[in-house]
């Protein structure tokens, strides 16, 4: 019989020496990591840009989003210590992944989501997975506040990115674009919600750059909702409002952590409305055929906004995080598509009538 070889480990093997394991730690892994860093040409020409751009695509990490880098290191911490049930608030990927990765280690799932705030599909991926799926009449910030009181009880596991090792696994994706480009970019942009992916990254490009894999650090350039905007507002917002789901959070967990990645890499911290996020989503998915998640989309708003200002350099060397993939809300793209199928009779003249040619 022949082995069945697996090239890549999944992040914390490939990883071990900047996370907190052992040899003994007892890995839980769905081969996460290893996402690829797609240049986007077309998109860099219709927003007029003189710079290389490149989006890491955590659309394709197994539930479709970045958060399985932070999960991985989420559930296996928590089984190492034992814990027989793990619990998270989520706008809807944190609680897929959980779901997801909790499955995978045979682990007890309880999940608490936003009433009808969440995308369908990721409602789909944690009802599938068999969490336990509660629905809070309330915002994600309610529900945050009430697992950080079900995790001071002692009986749960947290495995919302206000649990340490979260950040540990999501900054791995620092760690593979710097593998993948050779140093660190000029400016890294990505959206902002509740905080954890900005402070994640800053830090994982901050440990390369000492462990001498980087020579430089990059400006971090973070994007809320101009309706869920307390990063960029310097206080709390009580009623978030975005059609970008994921970044629906008005009170970071993460809020000191983005202050930092800003001001120690002379970057920023600034908002985008919908609208200009919706523009950014369109566009992406007709230039280079990459469908995101709108909230991924607030980077490339950002992005434009940075075009206007002349704030970029030429020749600069940009990377963009996607953090999730766009079939998640479907019924977002049907929307901003703007037109529906056309029904014809079953014969060629019909199609060649409606094809104009
Ligand atoms: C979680 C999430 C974000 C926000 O990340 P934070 O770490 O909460 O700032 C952005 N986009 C998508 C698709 C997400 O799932």
């Amino acid at each position: 019989m022949s082995a069945v070889s697996y090239p890549w480990p999944g992040v914390i093997r490939r990883y071990a020496e900047f996370l907190p394991v052992t040899a003994e730690t007892p890995v839980v892994t769905l081969l996460e990591g290893n996402t690829p860093l797609i240049p986007v040409p077309s998109f860099v020409a219709a927003i007029k840009g003189r710079f290389d751009l490149y989006l890491k695509y955590e659309a394709l990490n197994p539930t479709c989003s970045f958060k399985d880098r932070g999960m991985t290191m989420a559930i296996t911490k928590a089984k190492e210590r034992g814990a027989k049930v793990v619990v998270c608030a989520s706008t809807g990927n944190t609680s897929a992944s959980a779901a997801a990765y909790a499955a995978r280690a045979g682990l007890r799932c309880v999940v608490l989501l936003p009433q009808g705030k969440i995308a369908a599909g990721k409602m789909a991926q944690a009802l599938l997975h068999g969490a336990t799926t509660v629905s809070i009449e309330g915002n994600f910030d309610d529900a945050l506040r009430i697992v950080r009181e079900l995790g001071e009880s002692g009986l749960v596991e947290v495995v919302n990115s206000v649990n340490p090792v979260r950040i540990e696994g999501q900054k791995t994706a620092a760690f593979e674009i710097c593998d993948t480009l050779g140093d660190a970019p000029d400016f890294h942009f990505l959206p902002v919600g509740n905080a954890g992916n900005i402070t994640a990254y800053w830090r994982g490009f901050k440990e390369y750059h000492a462990a001498e894999k980087a020579d430089t650090l990059p400006r971090m350039m973070g994007w809320q909702a101009a309706g869920a905007a307390p990063l960029v507002l310097g206080h709390p917002v009580e009623n978030p409002e975005t059609v970008a789901t994921a970044i629906r959070i008005g009170n970071p967990a993460s809020w000191q952590g983005a202050m930092d990645a800003a001001r120690e890499s002379d970057g920023r911290i600034r908002s985008v409305t919908d609208e200009e996020i919706l523009y950014a989503y369109k566009l992406l998915a007709r230039t280079e055929g990459l469908m995101v998640e709108p909230a991924c989309a607030a980077a490339l708003a950002g992005l434009i906004h940075c075009v206007g200002t002349g704030e970029i350099p030429d020749g600069s060397l940009i990377t963009a995080t996607m953090t999730g993939h766009g079939l998640k809300d479907p019924d977002i793209a049907v929307k901003v598509a703007g037109f529906s199928p056309i029904v014809v009779p079953a014969n060629r003249e019909a199609v060649m009538a409606v094809m104009n040619l």
